[in-house]
């Protein structure tokens, strides 16, 4: 029927808007490098905040003692026991637990939430074994992960220069993170020394640079997507302390907040920003990450559903909630294996109230889920290739010897398979086979938690 070939011309329509050959994903790591030399130039310089995180020094592996971790994400919170073995022995053990954030504490204030973690943190420690308390006049020492843009200050201050992903928290922006986490453990009479703060993206990086050379940069694909990276001191004219030892500073780079002319943006891009909680900011965020790509396809269906009658004479209610269909649910319909797609029906029915779905109309949700996953999946692969174009890892060096390896966290990397076949293909073919096969990238578990506790480890006050 004409209805039916309204649905098929809608998904036509968004394929070509969302379309990324490699000669406009050439042109998006080329305006990425551009955009990471002004950032690096001057404050303010470029969309990309290129952030100075003072980790000059990453962990060597020779780090010794129990330390903890914090890690405020933007979906769950996590905290750690580290246990670093000292003399290259690495990490001895892990022990986490995690919570998912109470959404209304995304929107309080920061007493609410600092208090919480506070609190959370307060419990994990009272249930502790004898052997882990400090002996008398020894702190405990934490590494902070903050995964939101700040303006650090020192290895362990800085103030929040805006919040991003389900987060709007007024009275914090502006505010000093260390202090603000220092008063909620004071309140509640937990003695330990911030050690570190650290964002998620420095964490991974550090984690996996433990215990691998190669590590070059850590990436986040999770609720929001960012990325940092090892550059060279003498390549960033803003910055005007002395310089580090190592010759190297890492830089956070806030890339969600990326934006260039060459993004294929489309009127459901655009709608879902206006009506975001910060219209105007991290795009590139909003067309990658977990917590938008659901709501992105879910735009496409209410379209469908109004001028194609996609579910029946009328939309169903359900449908038309913001942030109904989460990127879970449609990792889980996107990566169905049925022939009938049992999983789609289900979640249809079960997240969207949709009774008796067509097999066909199955195909064409499934259609949508594909073309909006793999658009991000391919952004994030071309923005990896501008950081190996900046620091000179895009060519063969060493014929072929040198290895990169770029570390990866985050739910939407770790469990939509679809998504990183994806994103590992198209770096490969960004680069060609032979610069590709010098490149890998490694999942980081729990990276960016782990690795705060590793540079308060390598930054810890008794050393
Ligand atoms: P955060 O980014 O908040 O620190 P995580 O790294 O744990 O937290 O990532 C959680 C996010 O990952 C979720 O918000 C979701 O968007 C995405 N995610 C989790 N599970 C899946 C899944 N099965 N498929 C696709 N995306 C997922
Ligand atoms: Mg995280």
């Amino acid at each position: 029927s004409g209805k039916w070939e309204r649905a098929v011309a809608i998904a036509k329509e968004l394929e070509e808007q969302c379309a990324t050959p490699t000669s406009k994903l050439k042109l998006v790591a080329e305006a990425m490098e551009v955009e990471m030399h002004a950032g690096l130039a001057s404050d303010g310089g470029s969309k990309l905040k290129m952030l100075i995180s003072f980790v000059d020094n990453l962990p060597t592996g020779d780090e010794k003692g129990t330390f903890y971790a914090l890690d405020l994400g933007g979906t769950n919170f996590r905290t750690l026991r580290v246990q670093l073995g000292g003399n290259g022995k690495g990490i001895a053990k892990i022990e986490h637990n995690e919570v998912s954030i109470p959404p209304h504490l995304m929107t309080s204030s920061s007493d609410e939430l600092f208090d919480f973690i506070a609190t959370s943190l307060a419990k994990f420690i009272s249930s502790e074994p004898e052997e882990f308390h400090p002996p008398p006049g020894r702190q405990r020492e934490l590494g902070f992960t903050f995964s939101f843009p700040v303006r650090q200050t020192s290895i362990a201050s800085g103030t929040l220069i805006k919040w991003t992903k389900g987060f709007n928290i007024e009275d914090m922006v502006g505010e000093d993170v260390v202090g603000r986490l220092t008063k909620s453990l004071e309140k509640i009479g937990l003695d330990m020394r911030v050690a570190a703060l650290v964002n998620d993206t420095v964490g991974t990086l550090a984690r996996a640079r433990f215990g691998n050379q190669d590590v070059i940069a850590g990436v986040i694909l999770g609720t929001g997507t960012n990325a940092a990276y090892v550059e060279r001191a003498q390549a960033i004219p803003k910055w005007q302390g002395l310089l580090p030892n190592s010759g190297e500073m890492v830089i956070n780079m806030e890339w969600g907040n990326f934006l260039s002319s060459h993004l294929p943006l489309t009127e459901y891009d655009k709608a879902l920003d206006v009506e975001s909680l910060n219209p105007g900011e991290q795009i590139f965020e909003k067309l990658i990450s977990g917590m938008y790509l659901g709501e992105i396809a879910r735009r496409v269906l209410v379209k469908m559903a109004e001028e194609a009658d996609l579910f029946g004479d009328s939309v169903p209610p359900k449908l038309r909630t913001q942030f109904i269909l989460r990127t879970p649910d449609m990792s889980a319909m996107h990566q169905d294996t049925s022939s009938d797609l049992k999983v789609v029906e289900k979640k249809l029915r079960d997240v969207l109230k949709i009774d008796n779905s067509s097999l066909e109309m199955r195909k064409i949700v499934v259609e949508v889920f594909n073309i909006v996953a793999t658009r991000g999946a391919r952004l994030a692969a071309a923005s990896m290739v501008g950081i190996l174009k900046k620091i000179g890892r895009d060519t063969v060096k060493d014929g072929g010897k040198q290895r990169t390896v770029i570390a990866v966290d985050g739910g939407l990397f770790e469990h939509y398979a679809k998504f990183r076949n994806c994103l590992e293909s198209t770096v490969k073919e960004l680069l060609g086979d032979e610069v590709g096969e010098t490149i890998a990238m490694e999942h980081s578990n729990d990276g960016s938690g782990i690795g705060a506790a590793l540079l308060a480890a390598s930054h810890s006050q008794y050393l």
